[in-house]
């Protein structure tokens, strides 16, 4: 069956689903967007997922024409219409049509996306083995200037970290601020181990508050890992036992290279494999459940 991509309350084969020029989501990067996993039939912690959608259309003033619970129906509704039952959806929320100045307030309404699809999954041996990571010269927006807690559909600053991470045949870029502390990579977030403690940069830095960032510090938490946040430089990912990313798409992966110099042991760490096991098994509890039979 071919795909079926849901547009303002209507579905549309992938060759209809259009949306117009002038919408300043796409004049402008002007808009919001969600990637959310389906594990077993089940949208991975949609809740989580919305209210981080509803605060960053808050903090851009942006009016999503539909309300929680009409966003949770259209994306039940967009996964069973695509018979996902293992799938990533990408919910867009646009500014809508105005005119070709900026003005958000001259676009009287905004459209609601959702694109319900299988997922290309990163390759098992990064699982097995790890990845390297390279720091690259494109710094993390400042706070002041974009807040990374909103999830925009600008996504420059993040692009021009990983080409310059691709051009040095690196697949994740390590991302730093302005002071050359860590900040997070150009999609995922990044953790450090050391000595049996977990720490992860602060969102005020200019991290997104990732969800499975948030439930790896609770699963860690509960796993008696005590998580600070609090900001550390490439010394402590030199000196660190463990480093790993999460994220929607990558889940939580090892990290065994930084800048060419092995991390720890130079292969993945108990600790990283612990929270891959639990994470894995939290997947399969926290979902809003999609189909009636289970
Ligand atoms: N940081 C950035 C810049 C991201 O785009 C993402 C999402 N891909 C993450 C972190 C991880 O966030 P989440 O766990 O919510 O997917």
């Amino acid at each position: 069956m071919s795909l079926q991509i849901y547009i303002d309350g209507n579905f549309y084969s992938r060759e209809d689903a259009k949306i117009s020029v002038f919408d300043h989501t796409f004049l402008y990067g002007d808009g919001v967007f969600e990637g959310v996993r389906v594990y077993e039939g089940c949208i991975f912690r949609l809740q989580q997922h919305l209210e981080r959608l509803l605060d960053s259309a808050r903090y851009i003033m942006l009016e999503i024409p539909m309300d929680i619970h009409e966003l949770t129906a259209a994306m039940v509704e967009a996964v069973r219409k695509n018979d996902i039952r293992n799938g990533y959806i990408r919910l867009v929320c646009t500014r809508g049509v105005g005119t070709l100045g900026l003005a958000p307030w001259l676009c009287p309404k905004g459209s609601v996306i959702i694109i319900a699809d299988s997922i290309k999954l990163y390759p098992e041996e990064y699982y097995e083995n790890g990845l390297a990571l390279i720091t690259v010269p494109t710094q993390r927006n400042r706070v002041e200037a974009l807040n990374a807690r909103v999830k925009s559909c600008n996504y420059l600053n993040n692009i021009l970290a990983k080409i310059e991470a691709h051009n040095s045949g690196h697949i994740e870029a390590l991302m730093l601020d302005q002071n050359g502390y860590v900040v997070e990579c150009s999609g995922d977030n990044i953790f450090l181990v050391k000595k049996g403690e977990i720490l992860t940069p602060p969102t005020y830095l200019g991290a997104l508050e990732g969800i499975t960032r948030n439930i790896v510090i609770e699963l860690a938490t509960k796993g008696n890992f005590p998580v600070k946040q609090e900001p550390f430089t490439r010394f402590d990912i030199f000196t660190a036992d463990e480093v790993f990313l999460t994220g929607t798409a990558a889940e939580i992966i090892p990290v065994i290279e930084l800048d060419k110099r092995p991390i720890g042991e130079g292969k993945p760490g108990p600790v990283t494999r612990s929270l891959i096991t639990a994470f894995r098994e939290r997947t399969l509890i926290d979902g809003h459940q999609v189909y009636p039979d289970g």
